[in-house]
């Protein structure tokens, strides 16, 4: 669908839809505005359309061709075993593990490289905790443009290779996620023939995550979920998945999109401790949290993910590097989802949400998890049982499953 303008999610100042990020009267961030009267859309149409984000093209901010390799529409899962084992009835996983480079990034990035084409952009970019950097690469590498990604240090080394295996320029910072985006918001701001992802196309960038919200609403009949529960690293993941319920609403395809928000980060993070202490989202400078992808000590949408949270009802949990571990093999072992250490921050909030008595047992509740195991399996080594070793005869096969019995 074609952007009006863009607009101030501050002061409401208006801009033309071009790649621009700030307002220049109050620093706010920018968003797409529509023209909401002009759309066309339906469940009907929307049933016909790929099995991928791109089946809410009209809600999506490109005009012409798309870089799609067939992020979203991913696994949606009536988590019955997992629901038992926490006291619900009725939970269900979104399982982005199964997005084309393993994360919910690529819906993000292949609307941002879609419209890095569409401004005849010369290379892309972006500063990234892991995930970005391994998609923005693959979907670089489709669209024939090159990619410069900073990285901050000790990533895992799995998210590098990824990254590195589809050609992209991978600069490391000596720092922090935030040390790492700080300069690659400066050289963005030298090259404006360059796409930054999050940076100079965060506007378009963040809307591929609304379509995290239409998926549950089209899986769950066209209603949206009592509560949903969202892993949190700049915010942006969840301010999206909120305006998508409410578009949803706007267009006549929900009745009402009224959903209670529960953000999920690492112990001691910015957005859940200011919702639990009730303060100003007060940016950190160290940790020592192993959950990289979530790893944002100074959220650009942390205050606006916050008053999401607090409008709707909902809440904030911020476990423990070990709790989300436990929750990474309770999901593994009763639902065969294989999440990231953000997926198991998530399932282990959903839990003190349900233990504190936030999340009642017969709501429909939506748990995103956002990212694959297999990407940061060095966190869970030393928690799981070692493999049985024998030198290869029968006799220590049958005494093996004599004492497993
Ligand atoms: C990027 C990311 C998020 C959310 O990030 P926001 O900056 O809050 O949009 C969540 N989970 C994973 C695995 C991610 O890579
Ligand atoms: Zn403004």
């Amino acid at each position: 669908m074609s952007v009006m303008g863009l607009v101030c999610r501050n002061c409401g100042a208006d801009y033309p839809p071009e790649p621009l990020y700030t307002c220049f009267e109050c620093f706010g961030p920018l968003e797409p505005r529509y023209e909401w009267d002009d759309i066309e859309i339906s469940r009907e149409t929307i049933a016909r359309g790929p099995p991928s984000i791109w089946r809410y093209r009209q809600l999506l901010p490109v005009d012409g061709e798309v870089v799609d390799l067939g992020a979203g529409f991913t696994r949606f899962i009536h988590a019955k075993r997992l629901g038992n084992a926490l006291g619900l009835r009725q939970l269900y996983l979104i399982d982005d593990s199964t997005n084309p480079t393993y994360s919910f990034k690529d819906r993000v990035v292949s609307v941002a490289v879609s419209k890095a084409l569409e401004f005849g952009m010369t290379a892309v970019g972006c500063a990234s905790t892991g995930n970005l950097a391994g998609s923005l690469a693959a979907h670089a590498a489709v669209a024939n443009l090159p990619a410069y990604v900073f990285i901050p240090k000790g990533l895992e080394k799995g998210k590098l290779t990824q990254a590195l295996v589809h050609g992209a320029h991978i600069i490391e910072v000596d720092g922090t996620y935030d040390d790492a985006n700080r300069l690659a918001t400066e050289c963005a701001e030298e090259r404006d023939d360059w796409g930054f992802v999050n940076i100079n196309l965060r506007p378009y960038y963040a809307e591929g995550s609304k379509t995290l919200a239409y998926e549950a609403a089209e899986r769950l009949g066209w209603t949206v979920p009592d509560q949903v529960v969202v892993p949190v690293a700049s915010g942006a993941l969840l301010c999206a998945i909120h305006r998508g319920f409410a578009e949803l609403e706007q267009v006549g395809l929900v009745e009402e999109a009224s959903v209670k928000f529960n953000a999920a980060q690492p112990e001691g993070f910015p957005v859940a401790r200011a919702i639990k202490e009730h303060t100003k989202v007060e940016p950190i400078r160290s940790w020592s949290t192993l959950v990289h992808s979530l790893a944002i000590g100074n959220p650009a949408d942390g205050t606006f993910a916050k008053k999401v949270v607090e409008q709707s009802g909902g809440y904030a949990e911020d476990p423990s590097d070990l709790e989300a571990i436990e929750a990474i093999k309770l999901l593994a072992s009763t639902e065969g989802v294989f999440t990231e250490l953000a997926g198991g921050i998530t399932i282990a909030a959903l839990k003190r949400l349900v233990d504190g008595g936030r999340i009642d047992e017969d709501e429909v509740v939506v748990a995103y998890l956002t990212g694959n195991g297999l990407k940061t399996p060095e966190a869970l080594v030393p928690h799981l049982s070692e493999p049985i070793r024998i030198d290869g005869r029968i006799e220590e096969v049958e005494e093996v499953i004599s004492c497993c019995a």
